[in-house]
């Protein structure tokens, strides 16, 4: 597994500064035919967003772009899963069909 550094620092969630003790992860898709993960990487670091993950991996390589400390808190799920759970979501390509 090829693993990327991508910290977010612009981002307003790595900021806050918060950290969790990890209970577990939590994998998601992106919902969206884009499997470039360096799209996310790029778009979401700034200011001015309400979501922060852990990481993306990329749809086309496997590559893993981690875009927070893994002990940081999140702004990824409701509730109170960020608390205690990293987030990585998962780009996926065009060919997807979403039910
Ligand atoms: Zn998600």
């Amino acid at each position: 597994m090829k693993l990327v550094q991508s910290i977010l620092t612009k981002n307003d969630c790595y900021k806050s500064g918060r950290k969790i003790t990890v209970k577990g992860l939590m994998l998601h898709s992106v919902g969206c035919s884009q499997p470039n993960a360096s799209v996310f990487v790029k778009n979401w670091n700034r200011s001015g967003l309400e979501a922060c993950v852990h990481g993306f991996i990329d749809g086309n390589t496997g590559t893993v772009y981690q875009t927070l400390p893994w002990n940081h808190r999140g702004w990824h799920a409701g509730g109170a899963a960020n608390n205690t759970h990293i987030g990585v979501e998962m780009c996926e390509p065009a060919c997807i069909k979403y039910t």
